[in-house]
């Protein structure tokens, strides 16, 4: 079930493979016994050999020490690296292109940078408990004060905020009426965790609610310019549905491998489980539905790199989220249910993959979010538009 890619795409999915299978796959188990957290001597093998293949330089130009590569390229290397439970993966930062044009040169010197070269780790405040799903309705706050701002509010689900070095953090500019996002250096007077809820997944990064009350931060920390507004977490949006549909493919596809390599030798009545037709048909929706998704990512994928216009950027990552996300969604149920009880078991991937792609249906917009922004396009320039 191949689909065709350029050289480069070919280069990059065999290196990611490889290095799922060798340095993360092998320790899923011990990660999900202990709390998703790997020893240090193999957390920083993992992040050693992550640099050297160059994944935290993908997205960034070859003028500041990127590699530049197509968004083909990047896709077949999520879809590769997701194929690994517990965010093995995780184990780079990742700078993305949108920053070149949202950052100042100080910006990018002080903290996109040292995300590249492997020295620092950032998070996004976003989400706030009142407005949820919708970001347009922030109630953070930043007032100008002296030459800098002192900002306001409390944000839910800070993923990775235990690991980085950084905030991303949205608020409501009073000046201008409107939105921007502030860089907030982790330890900085009046940032206050309050508290780390566990999830069903288990990971080393973790989610916790933040408290920031009248934080200052200098001028320079504000990114871009009064008007922009939600325009970098916009393409920040983009970026990560476009990737979680490339993870949902890999994910399916190891889902799809184990369930069938379980299903050719599990005898049942005195046959391999593979025969009989119940099981058949499970894997026979599974493996056309992730080959659909595969073409519509990789699809969307060349439609980045053929630079076509934004808002049909915006609808397709939008769909692909959607669609590869409850397809792998699907997948893993089925997964479960043809290994049985082993499927039940904390140790089996269908099980880990059964609770952790449940969160790619609801966060960076949930499905329905997304079926109202296609269906949002769909009403205002008609399917030829989109
Ligand atoms: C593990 C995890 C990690 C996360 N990481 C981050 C992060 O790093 N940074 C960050 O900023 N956020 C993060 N989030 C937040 C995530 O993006 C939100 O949870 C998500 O956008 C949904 O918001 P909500 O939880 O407030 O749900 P709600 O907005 O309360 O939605 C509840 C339900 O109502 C539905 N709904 C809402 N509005 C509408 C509507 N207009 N029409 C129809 N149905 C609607 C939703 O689809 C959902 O089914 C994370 C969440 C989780 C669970």
């Amino acid at each position: 079930m191949d689909i065709e890619l350029s050289s480069e795409a070919r280069q990059w999915q065999t290196m990611a493979r490889d290095f799922a299978d060798e340095y993360l796959q092998p320790h899923e188990v011990e990660a999900e016994h202990n709390g998703g957290v790997l020893s240090p001597e193999l957390t920083a093998r993992n992040k050693a050999r992550a640099k050297e293949i160059g994944f935290s330089r993908m997205d960034m130009p070859k003028s500041l020490g990127g590699l530049e590569l197509s968004i083909e390229s990047q896709v077949a290397v999520w879809e590769q690296l997701g194929r690994v439970t517990n965010a093995l993966a995780w184990c780079f930062a990742e700078p993305q292109s949108w920053m070149l044009e949202a950052c100042s040169a100080d910006q990018l010197q002080r903290y996109v940078l040292p995300l590249m070269r492997g020295e620092a780790h950032d998070c996004y405040a976003i989400t706030e408990e009142g407005p949820g799903s919708d970001v347009a309705a922030l109630s953070a706050t930043a007032v100008r004060d002296g030459d800098g701002y002192r900002l306001n509010g409390e944000k839910w689900f800070v993923t990775s905020a235990n690991l980085a070095n950084y905030f991303w953090f949205q608020a409501r500019v009073e000046e201008d009426d409107s939105d921007a996002l502030f860089f907030i250096d982790q330890g900085t007077e009046g940032v206050e965790i309050i508290d780390t809820p566990t999830f069903s997944h288990t990971y080393a990064a973790h989610h916790p609610t933040y408290r920031f009350k009248d934080v200052w931060v200098p001028a320079a920390n504000r990114v871009g310019k009064a008007g922009d507004d939600m325009a970098y977490t916009r393409a920040w949006f983009r970026r990560e549905r476009l990737m979680i549909a490339a993870r949902s493919c890999g994910a399916a596809a190891r889902l799809i491998e184990e369930a069938s390599e379980f299903a050719r030798h599990r005898m049942v009545g005195g046959e391999p489980l593979i025969d009989k037709q119940a099981i058949q048909m499970m894997l026979a929706d599974s493996a056309t539905e992730l080959w659909a998704t595969r073409l519509m990512t990789y699809e969307a994928a060349n439609a980045h790199d053929r630079d076509e216009p934004l808002r049909s950027l915006h609808m397709r990552c939008s769909m692909v989220k959607l669609y590869a996300s409850e397809m792998a969604n699907r997948v893993a149920d089925r997964a479960v249910q043809i290994f049985g009880g082993r499927g039940y078991m904390r140790e089996n991937v269908a099980e880990r993959f059964f609770r952790e792609l449940r969160v790619d249906r609801i966060w960076e917009g949930t499905s329905e979010i997304q079926r109202l922004i296609i269906a949002g396009g769909l009403k205002k320039r008609g399917l030829e538009g989109m």
